[in-house]
């Protein structure tokens, strides 16, 4: 399916860029029988092989519009979208993509929903098993295999969602607003143990948020888009000068000066206004 889902970029690019996404002044239009909707205008940005990008905006700024197009489920109105060498035409097993609804199905087991995925993409499933037990066992979920997701709390059952997603082995994760439906402080929780599992798997992220905190604690890079149409507004590389070795992990990221410094500039960036 891989072959046929992703149509080969004519230049060629090096094996070690096979992670990159690169997307190239992207447009979108939406049609209704009303109007015509400008969601977004001439996004162009790449993401290097391994880094994690957050996307953050208002409301309606179109950033779902611009995972589904990285995800090829919606083709852009104009530009394109390279996941290493091959243009993204169509969804395909190599990007995974986690939305904020879990979408388990309460009648499967929490190992059955799991291989999901991987059963529908026809892998095999022997591999399929392996990976799931290791994520769902990295995920604290391992004495959870055999019950229903009944038994999950709002967090757990995230994690499920994960290990569905990284079962299938995608180079490319895609995360839509996936701890919006938990409690702040679950997403505390989850967000050290996200962070840890998709970098320990070396994976390409991009995690769309509207919590500026989250961005700044679990990402590499934060991409601001302007309200409709989603233009970048702007970019910041978030660094941690104050921790010279190693990479902080999300909780203590908010325990930080640089913390606080890149909230207040984010939050100037995103002009938060509130109506009435
Ligand atoms: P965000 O995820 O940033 O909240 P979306 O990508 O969901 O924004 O939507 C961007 C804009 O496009 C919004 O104004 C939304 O109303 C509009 N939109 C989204 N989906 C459709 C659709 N299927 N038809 C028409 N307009 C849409
Ligand atoms: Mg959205």
């Amino acid at each position: 399916m891989t072959a046929e889902a992703l149509e080969t970029c004519p230049t060629t690019r090096s094996a070690h860029t096979e992670n990159r996404i690169e997307i190239s002044h992207v447009s979108l239009r939406y049609f209704t029988p009303q109007a015509e909707i400008l969601a977004l205008s001439d996004i162009s940005l790449t993401v290097e092989p391994g880094e994690f990008v957050s996307l953050i905006g208002q409301s309606g700024c179109g950033k779902s519009t611009l995972l589904s197009i990285i995800a090829g489920i919606l083709p852009p109105s104009e530009g394109k979208v390279y996941v290493g060498a091959q243009q993204v035409t169509k969804p395909s097993p190599r990007i995974g993509y986690m939305l904020q609804q879990d979408y388990l199905y309460e009648w499967r087991t929490i190992m059955d929903n799991a291989l999901l995925g991987a059963q529908i993409q026809g892998r095999d499933m022997k591999v399929a098993r392996d990976r799931a037990v290791h994520f769902l066992e990295k995920c604290g979920l391992g004495r959870f295999l055999d019950q229903y997701p009944k038994a999950l709390s709002g967090g757990m059952r995230q994690r499920v969602a994960l290990a569905r997603t990284l079962t299938t082995d995608p180079d490319v994760v895609l995360l839509d607003e996936p701890f919006s439906a938990l409690d702040s402080q679950t997403r505390l929780a989850i967000a050290d143990e996200v962070v840890d599992v998709l970098r320990a798997e070396g994976k390409t992220v991009v995690l769309v948020t509207h919590d500026i905190g989250e961005a700044i604690s679990m990402t590499d890079r934060v991409v601001v888009l302007s309200r409709r149409p989603g233009r970048i507004k702007s970019e910041h590389a978030i660094h941690f000068p104050s921790v010279p070795s190693g990479r902080p992990t999300p909780f203590e990221v908010r325990t930080l000066p640089e913390f606080n410094m890149y909230f207040n500039t984010l939050w100037d960036e995103l002009d938060v206004h509130v109506e009435g």
